[in-house]
């Protein structure tokens, strides 16, 4: 059975990690189309497997110095899925991707952003 974590945002952290004061993710689920996460204002947000696995924001992903993007969401399988997640910190989640990839830190300030692109 999946456990469900809850992260707890202290303010410590987020004048550390989150200059732009973004507020932490307090329920992260790992649905069937997709993944679903409450932010602690109240927000919340759903993130295809497919469209987060092309973001993925990694050294493999993005290149290091040019910050140029080589995967993206067209070169993954289109039934991508996360099969697990683990909290890093207090500030992000990475996730293990059915492609094997794993290498991926989300911050919740990309995340974040990541929802914004996907409302348009
Ligand atoms: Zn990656």
């Amino acid at each position: 059975m999946r456990r469900l974590y809850v992260v707890t945002y202290t303010e410590r952290m987020t004048v550390r990690q989150n200059p732009e004061r973004v507020p932490g993710i307090t329920l992260l689920r790992l649905e069937p189309d997709g993944i679903h996460a409450v932010w602690e204002d109240g927000h919340g947000s759903h993130y295809p497997y497919r469209f987060l696995r092309g973001n993925c924001p990694c050294a493999m992903c993005v290149l290091e110095g040019t910050n140029q993007r080589v995967v993206f969401e067209k070169d993954v399988p289109e039934d991508v899925i996360a099969l697990d997640w683990m909290q890093v910190g207090r500030y992000a989640v990475q996730f293990l991707w059915s492609d094997a990839h794993e290498t991926g830190i989300f911050t919740f300030q990309y995340l974040r952003h990541l929802d914004g692109e996907l409302r348009g």
